[in-house]
């Protein structure tokens, strides 16, 4: 039988470069990055695999069997034993934040039909977090431009699927559509998640410290409310208020726009909420190729950047906008606004057959 060949691999992990001297297996691989990062097998997502290796291989297939080259160059993500306590930690925590937050909903609305954004018991719950809340303070707001709120699971990221890469979770266009935006818009991030897990997440989607963007800060499920709705019954939802309340002279409701997928997210603000198709799926080549979503809602928000008041279009119709802009012919050339974007050396992947930023747009809903 033939001997499993030694193999010099190098990994790199968090900007430092780890060299693993012969080894035999994938296992062998895993368990000897695991010394040398604290970061457990079971955890450790390589990138720069050959495909064989990547789907399904035993921990006994030997490298050379799985295509590996001596000096293969591999990519690691993971996070080492020590922290990953630390973040279940936080996401314990953050649920049961979540969990505090709809028990204290003991004065749900009585009975009375009030526009659940008008309830003063939910206003009263808004001014209580913009008194004690703290977003995370990155590049800050720019006073002048308008504001993205952004969603991550399953708006930005596809955060089911398991894959060897963040790559291939991003959703197609990520890095391309937040450049466009921001030249006019602040980014603004807001996850129903845990402070640590949003940090992470962003920094292995490659966004806190890109050269064509930088977030302006980041929310997570501490800046949230309880409400309670005829439709989902009892919730938490995304108060835009307390975005506003904090930056009173740069954000308000005129100027802002956020994208979800779940619609009851932006309960409180229904004016300013978009709701974007899903991103799911996104390790399938065909479900990459066919989510265009970014390419048109950049599009949209190229239009619509000189509105006063965002808030006056209905952003359940986005599409049908940018048709009957682009046909009034006041996009300027603005049209397909990823088409001039810096594509990402990394987004090759993501081209396959979808041409310019146009087609997206007009797909049946
Ligand atoms: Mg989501």
């Amino acid at each position: 039988m033939l001997q499993p060949e030694n193999m010099d691999v190098v990994v790199r992990w968090r900007s430092r470069e780890y060299r693993v001297e012969g080894a035999r297996t994938l296992g062998e691989l895993k368990r000897r990055v695991g010394e040398l990062t604290g970061v457990d097998a079971k955890r450790q997502k390589l990138m720069g695999l050959p495909p064989k290796a990547v789907k399904g291989a035993a921990d006994d297939s030997p490298l050379a069997s799985l295509g590996l080259k001596p000096e293969h160059r591999l990519t690691m993500m993971g996070s080492p034993d020590s922290e990953h306590e630390e973040l279940a930690l936080a996401a314990e925590t953050a649920k049961a934040a979540q969990a505090a937050l709809i028990d204290d909903l003991d004065d749900v609305i009585d009975g009375v039909e009030v526009g659940i954004e008008h309830n003063p018991v939910y206003l009263a719950k808004i001014a209580a977090r913009v008194s004690s809340y703290k977003p995370r303070m990155l590049a800050g707001a720019r006073p002048g431009k308008k504001c993205l709120v952004l969603d991550v699971d399953y708006t930005l990221f596809d955060h089911r699927s398991p894959a060897e890469s963040a790559r291939e979770l991003g959703r197609p266009y990520l890095h391309e559509f937040l450049a466009a935006a921001y030249a006019h818009y602040d980014l603004v991030v807001w996850s129903a998640t845990s402070m640590s897990w949003i940090v992470l997440k962003m920094s292995e989607l490659g966004l806190m410290d890109h050269p064509s963007f930088k977030l302006a800060m980041l929310f997570d499920a501490g800046a949230m409310i309880g409400v309670e709705s005829a439709q989902y019954g009892l919730l938490n939802v995304k108060p835009l208020g307390v975005l506003w309340a904090l930056f009173p002279d740069i954000y308000r409701e005129a100027n802002t726009i956020m994208l979800d997928d779940l619609g009851r997210n932006f309960l409180m603000n229904p004016r300013s909420g978009l709701k974007i198709r899903p991103c799911r799926g996104m390790t399938i080549a065909a479900n990459r190729a066919a989510d265009v979503e970014l390419v048109g809602l950049s599009e949209y928000l190229e239009l619509i950047r000189d509105d006063d008041d965002l808030s006056a279009l209905d952003h359940r119709s986005w599409e049908r906008t940018v048709r009957k802009r682009r046909a009034m012919g006041c996009s300027d050339g603005r049209i397909g606004g990823l088409g001039g974007a810096e594509a990402e050396g990394d987004a090759a992947d993501d081209s396959g057959g979808r041409g310019d930023g146009s087609e997206g747009v007009g797909k049946a809903p």
